[in-house]
């Protein structure tokens, strides 16, 4: 514990809720969940189990229906055939990348982390008392990991590659050619990679989402995609993550769960039932308001002295460079908060201390409140 850190994006974003609820006139561009409720089906699921008294412990790796249901799910959006014994629920992404990475990572075992990256997949890695090696991206390469890149991180001992697309913090996303190249040096070099997809339906400009695991049998053997229903359906409190992959790894991470957590949550895991089967309709009417934000927010940085924002691909976040502020991302956020009342993450608990991450998964009222202060903030002390 004492090499790991509490959580920079958590911490901020319960001060920020925090500071509201004394009534201060806080706007929250930190929090990386979406604002708008959970869905009306979902919740009813909900309360229907919980009259029905679905409220005892359920197996430990996750209900047969939404076993079921996540399957049929990786097998319509992304072509991908897995059986239910591929699958595993858990109380969310987070905890299913946490099993993921206590299963498969041995003490002194490498896994290659694309910087700048979500803050917690290096502790997740020291936790397994692995290290955690950074392939460097860039915004000027629109954030995405090169194959000479990740071939620099590559030593004896790797073990694991780790991706994020669409990528939070950046908000840049791995393309097909760019997949395949990584999935070449993946297979070549016997590695296995984790890939997070969470921000699957966030994608914007008429992108398209693929994950690795779509690029052939030798990739797909290799890869667990990680999902689940915090972001897409807006259940962030209600825990659900789920993964697929290697049967053997699946199981042992219901080994896992049985000594740690058992089921994740009875009703939360029907609710997610329920939210796996809305139409196709929901998830891109959702896309299609946050790319309205996103616009919006970019729109706005072009008045901001100062700030570089990169256009986001995917995901609900715009990774600014501030540089031209002059100050580090800490005091930028600090300052930002206590002189604008604006809260935001500094880039470098991501790895960048040259960047500070603004969500956009806030009302647009908040995006235009929020960025006229950073205007005028920025008029004020950016010279
Ligand atoms: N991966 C990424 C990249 C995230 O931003 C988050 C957000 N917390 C998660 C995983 C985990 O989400 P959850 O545990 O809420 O499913
Ligand atoms: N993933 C979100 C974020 O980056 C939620 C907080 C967290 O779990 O890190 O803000």
């Amino acid at each position: 514990m004492k090499q790991v850190s509490p959580s920079a994006t958590l911490k901020l974003t319960a001060k920020a809720k925090e500071m509201k609820a004394k009534g201060l006139p806080v706007v929250n561009f930190g929090a990386g969940e979406p604002d708008f409720d959970t869905p009306d089906p979902v919740k009813e699921e909900g309360a229907r189990a919980l009259r029905a008294g679905f409220t005892k412990y359920t197996p430990t790796s996750g209900i047969p229906e939404l076993r079921e249901a996540v399957r049929k799910k990786f097998e319509e959006d992304q072509g991908l055939k897995y059986s239910a014994e591929n699958v595993v629920i858990s109380c969310g992404a987070k905890h299913s990348l946490y099993n993921l990475i206590q299963v498969l990572c041995d003490p002194g075992d490498e896994v290659i982390v694309p910087s700048p990256y979500w803050v917690s997949y290096p502790e997740m890695v020291r936790l397994a008392g692995g290290k955690p090696v950074f392939a460097q991206t860039s915004q000027n390469e629109s954030f995405r990991l090169t194959a000479e890149e990740l071939k620099k991180a590559l030593t004896s001992r790797t073990k694991i590659l780790i991706l994020n697309s669409p990528s939070n913090p950046t908000g840049g996303i791995l393309e097909e050619k760019d997949l395949r190249a990584l999935a070449d040096l993946v297979v070549k070099h016997d590695l296995v990679c984790i890939s997070d997809e969470i921000y699957e339906y966030y994608i914007y400009n008429g992108l398209k989402h693929v994950s690795i695991a779509s690029l052939g049998e030798e990739i797909k053997k290799r890869t667990f995609v990680v999902n689940g229903a915090s972001k897409s359906y807006s259940m962030t409190g209600l825990r659900i993550g789920y993964l697929a992959g290697d049967a053997e790894v699946v199981k042992k991470i219901g080994i896992l769960q049985d000594h740690s957590t058992s089921n994740p949550s009875s009703v939360s895991q029907k609710m997610a039932v329920a939210a796996l089967a809305l139409p196709k309709s929901y998830r891109a009417g959702v896309r299609d308001l946050f790319q309205k934000r996103s616009v919006l927010m970019q729109s706005l940085f072009q008045r901001a002295k100062g700030f570089k924002p990169f256009k986001p691909e995917g995901a609900f976040y715009i990774f600014c460079d501030i540089e031209k502020t002059g100050l580090s991302s800490e005091r930028l956020c600090e300052r930002l908060l206590e002189e604008a009342n604006v809260a935001v993450i500094p880039g470098k608990s991501f790895g960048s201390d040259r960047h500070a991450r603004f969500s956009f998964a806030c009302g647009e009222k908040d995006i235009e409140e929020g960025m006229r202060r950073v205007i005028d903030w920025s008029e004020k002390n950016v010279k």
